[in-house]
């Protein structure tokens, strides 16, 4: 699909909460928008997450946001470095925000409030450091499914 499904501003915004959540730890956001999904939804972010190449950050602490618009699926996976070290439904929180403000049609809030908690939740377990290196682009991809 093409990236026309967010405005240039609404782009903006989403861009730049991952780049404010990115400061509070050093987990790696990105987000990924396909038209449909028509499996399971986790296994569809598993095979995003994986074609990104989001499994190359040094602390194995990628996080992807994954949503199927037509097909109103969303899920949100974490690398194996976090999902060794956070309780059990680390994510629901975060997937919480972010399904109550899809419902009501608000793409855009969903994901900047999910992204920009997710920053917080992680920070006490990936803290940011003065060091910290972009490991992966903070742009939005877009499938062609
Ligand atoms: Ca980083
Ligand atoms: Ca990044």
């Amino acid at each position: 699909m093409s990236s026309r499904f967010f405005t240039a501003d609404e782009q903006r915004q989403i861009v730049s909460a991952i780049e404010s959540a990115e400061a509070n730890c050093s987990g790696e956001i990105r987000v990924h928008i396909d038209r449909r999904c028509p499996g399971n939804v986790l296994d569809a972010a598993a095979d995003v997450f994986a074609s990104l190449g989001m499994q190359k950050t040094a602390l194995r602490n990628g996080v992807l946001f994954y949503v199927a618009v037509d097909d109103r699926k969303f899920a949100v996976i974490g690398d194996c470095g976090i999902n060794s070290k956070v309780p059990d439904g680390f994510w629901n929180d975060v997937k919480a925000v972010v399904t109550a403000e899809f419902s009501a049609g608000r793409y855009v809030d969903g994901l900047t409030k999910g992204i920009i908690l997710c920053g917080e939740q992680l920070k006490a377990y990936f803290p940011h450091s003065e060091d910290d290196i972009d490991e992966l682009p903070n742009e939005i991809t877009y499938g062609n499914k």
